[in-house]
């Protein structure tokens, strides 16, 4: 009897909501939410990688580090990302971020989990990057708050997520809309500690959600911020990354 409702429900589910995927519009098994083909031109990142900022190596090399972090370290101790900032990521991206598919979380949020999982282990806090109030109310919600809800959501660790750990002090021109020497300028000084958190920042292990990391500009500025309020290591987590 049990087993004839839910059929009757995922029935009736995919009557109104046909599983289809969110990339091509091609059929999907209802549990999917791109198809194989779709899925395989999401470039996932796998090791070996820069453990600093996350960088793909084409080959192993012994170093646990590239180049660029040997000679000028970011903010962060760690960044992970699942896939590789392209065509297709970025569209997956676009659809939570303006398409209002919100449905597309849970299932982003459990690829953040398999890519982040050591980072995810080892901290003790995760916030998103936030929003300013202005593009948040034009947006209406944080697409990085939502991928750190998903990501919560199907953990039982004593990982905490403070939604509201970081503010931005001042509206800011989008990143998008800047060249990578402008962004770097764009977001300094931009984030600051929520000061009803400043106590359990310090000596803290921070885990930031984000969608995307280009140049890392913006999670830059965000663990500084949180460094020098003095949390004791900050981590970072996206769903694409731009390869150098
Ligand atoms: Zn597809
Ligand atoms: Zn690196």
């Amino acid at each position: 009897m049990l087993q004839a409702a839910y059929s009757l429900r995922t029935l009736l589910g995919n009557m109104l909501f046909p599983p289809y995927c969110l990339l091509c519009h091609g059929e999907v098994d209802a549990s999917a939410t791109v198809c194989t083909d779709c899925f395989s031109q999401l470039r996932m990142i796998s090791r070996p990688y820069c453990e600093q900022c996350g960088q793909p190596f084409a080959y192993e090399t012994g170093e646990t580090l590239c180049a660029e972090c040997q000679f000028s370290p970011p903010q962060f101790n760690a960044a992970r990302s699942v896939w590789c900032y392209n065509d297709f990521s970025t569209q997956l991206i676009k659809k939570l971020k303006y398409g209002d598919h919100t449905r597309l979380a849970p299932y982003l949020g459990g690829m953040m989990r398999g890519a982040g999982a050591e980072l995810l282990e080892y901290a003790t806090l995760m916030t998103p990057v936030p929003l300013h109030r202005k593009r948040l109310r034009h947006r209406r919600y944080n697409q990085s708050f939502l991928l750190a809800k998903a990501i919560d959501g199907g953990r039982s660790s004593e990982l905490t997520l403070i939604p509201d750990l970081l503010q931005r002090t001042r509206h800011t021109v989008p990143q998008t809309l800047l060249t990578h020497a402008e962004r770097q300028t764009n977001v300094i000084g931009v984030f600051s500690v929520n000061v009803a958190c400043r106590e359990i920042v310090e000596n803290a292990r921070i885990i930031l959600i984000d969608d995307v990391m280009t140049t890392g500009a913006t999670l830059n500025a965000c663990a500084e911020a949180l460094q020098n309020a003095g949390a004791a290591w900050v981590g970072v987590l996206t769903l694409a990354k731009r390869i150098r």
